[in-house]
């Protein structure tokens, strides 16, 4: 089987369902409440662990009950945790979440001990990246490490998906153009671009702009409005799967779970899409985020 590496985060999301967004200096009780595991590198694992993927975590865990929860559960989803290493005397990532009547999401992040996670870490597991068909990325860990992950693997030729979230302005394109893929939302291709995203066609704009700076496949995903993949050959709209969205937090995280672990099985780009869009549909249908993934029988069933 083919291999995946997430060298990433994981944080333990803190989430309030609330219809109202308290002002400063005011307190308000919440419908509903939950602590779940979650971080953007640790969505990204257990979406492709759920659809079967074998999966290598690189992520730093604290050293307290939350990381214990952490490590847990990448063990209930058979993701390979010989890289989750504990940060002594650190505090878990935790992520504040508050879900709106609509269904929005507003996130506070705290990265506690994913800012430990060095380089030094990359080349410890180096024998085990080597045998891994794509390595995916995103911003929650320091940006040196996401770095010198992107050199590490093109020194072996190991593929990478980097999805530039949390977004930074100033996020190195030439390192960018060294990712076979580069997955933004609207909202990432604003900050990176500077660029309108409004309509579809601003979107298509400025997702044209990082491919003739040489990035080779940009893939924006856009909500409700589905995905925009453009590399220098095809320009494709996917459209969404319309749903009732109750939760849309980690949806972009599904989507690309879903596409790594298609795409290391079929190398079909498209395919990958498609079925990203699939999987983050039905993830949207429920609260949470790793727990509204579907199961892989949940996602064949869909697919039929
Ligand atoms: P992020 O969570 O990073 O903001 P998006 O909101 O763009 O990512 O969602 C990722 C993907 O999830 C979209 O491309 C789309 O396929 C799917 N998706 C998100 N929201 C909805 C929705 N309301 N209805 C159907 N599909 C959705």
């Amino acid at each position: 089987m083919m291999k995946l590496a997430v060298i990433g985060s994981n944080m333990i999301d803190v989430i309030s369902y609330t219809d109202i967004i308290p002002v400063a200096g005011e307190t308000r009780e919440v419908k509903d409440f939950a602590i779940n595991c979650g971080g953007k590198g640790a969505n990204q694992a257990i979406a492709a662990a759920k659809l079967g993927a074998d999966v290598l975590m690189l992520t730093t865990i604290g050293d307290d009950v939350f990381g214990k929860m952490v490590l847990e559960n990448f063990n209930a989803y058979q993701v390979d945790t010989k890289y989750v290493r504990t940060a002594k005397g650190s505090s878990n990532g935790i992520a504040t979440i508050l879900v709106d009547e609509s269904s929005q999401n507003r996130i506070l992040i705290n990265k506690g001990a994913n800012t430990y996670l060095t380089a030094v870490d990359v080349e410890a597991a180096a024998t085990d990246l080597q045998q891994c068909a794509l390595c995916i990325l995103q911003l929650e860990i320091e940006l040196n490490t996401v770095y010198a992950a992107i050199e590490f693997a093109n020194k072996h030729q190991i593929p990478v998906l980097l999805n530039p979230a949390p977004a930074i302005a100033d996020l190195d394109l030439d390192m960018a153009c060294k990712c076979d893929f580069f997955v933004p939302n609207e909202t990432e291709l604003n900050i990176i671009t500077g660029l309108p995203v409004e309509s579809e066609a601003e979107i298509k704009k400025a997702a044209l702009t990082l491919v003739d700076r040489g990035l080779k496949n940009v893939i924006v995903t856009m909500g409700s409005r589905g995905s925009l993949w453009v590399n220098k050959e095809h320009c494709e709209h996917v459209p969404a799967y319309a749903v009732q969205a109750v939760d849309t937090t980690g949806a972009g995280d599904a989507f690309i779970g879903c596409f790594a672990a298609v795409y290391v099985k079929t190398k079909d780009i498209l395919q990958a899409i498609q079925q990203a869009t699939l999987f983050a549909a039905l993830s949207v249908t429920k609260t949470g985020t790793q727990g509204s993934y579907p199961t892989k029988q949940e996602f064949t069933l869909a697919l039929d």
